[in-house]
């Protein structure tokens, strides 16, 4: 059964779905169809590369809150245990202010519900600076410009701006006070920064208010199939769509243009989880 329009919860994730092929989101988001094929393969590596990144983000998580962490041990956990001397060589994250970990933003668009679930909020809690970072464990590090592009740059600044402001001692959280920092555990010397901008903004609010619009007018049965076929070696829904039976493997992703397999798992996990 399809799922009511009005009862939808947008996100980053799911916006960026429908962004790269409108037919995914709908047997996603609409229909909330399980995965019937597998991803990516080899599946147990998949599987286990994205098992890693959850335990990692729990750890950063336990890390933010003061709690024990105690470090993984190389065999058997290398990728973990990697991850983790860069994070504790680095310390991503290292600002001062008020600190909030995997913390949920939730705001809206038209009547819509947005919401994000952030790695790290850091405030400076008077109405000065408020830094978003992201934790990222992908095997690849991305452009800058796909980055820029990607709905997670766009969704989670301009909800801090809209719905943060109990996070900043009560005061309007200031477009020019945002910044959003990607962390790739795999690639730790520099966080990929983006700044914020009352340009950007506006921009923003133009360009998911007409998403949202889009979205919740479409009729079902409307929502088309990419054209962009690389997106369906690596989607679950290929028979649905008649887009072939066999799973992309993991190591052939290097083509930005391609969904990264685990990414999405991931920032659903990241969605959910806290
Ligand atoms: S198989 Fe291709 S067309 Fe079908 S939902 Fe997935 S990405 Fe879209």
């Amino acid at each position: 059964m399809t799922k009511a329009r009005g009862s939808l919860l947008f996100s980053a994730h799911s916006l960026q779905a429908y962004v790269d092929c409108e037919r995914r989101f709908e047997l996603s988001y609409l229909e909330e169809l399980e995965w019937p094929a597998v991803e990516s393969e080899p599946l147990l590596e998949s599987e286990r590369h994205m098992a890693d990144g959850r335990r990692f983000h729990e750890m950063v998580h336990r890390d933010a809150l003061g709690l024990a962490v105690s470090a993984p041990r190389d065999e058997g956990d290398e990728d973990i245990a990697r991850w983790w001397r860069n994070y504790e060589t680095h310390r991503p994250g290292k600002v001062s202010g008020d600190r909030f970990s995997e913390k949920t933003l939730v705001g809206s668009i038209r009547e819509a519900t947005l919401v994000a679930t952030c790695d790290l909020i850091v405030t400076a809690g008077d109405g000065g600076r408020a830094r978003i970072f992201d934790w990222k464990t992908w095997r690849q590090r991305h452009s800058r410009e796909w980055l820029a592009r990607r709905m997670q740059t766009r969704v989670y600044p301009y909800l801090l701006v809209t719905a943060g402001a109990p996070l900043a001692g009560g005061k309007a959280v200031a477009p020019e006070d945002v910044e959003m920092a990607y962390w790739y555990a795999d690639f730790p010397e520099k966080e990929e920064v983006f700044a914020y901008s009352e340009g950007q903004f506006r921009e923003d609010e133009a360009y998911l208010t007409g998403l949202v619009q889009e979205i919740l007018e479409r009729e079902a049965g409307a929502f088309e199939r990419t054209t962009n076929e690389k997106q369906c070696s690596f989607c679950a829904y290929r028979s649905f769509c008649d887009r072939g039976d066999v799973a992309g493997h993991s190591d052939d992703e290097p083509e930005e243009d391609a969904p990264n397999p685990l990414a999405g798992s991931l920032d659903d996990y990241e969605e959910i989880a806290f």
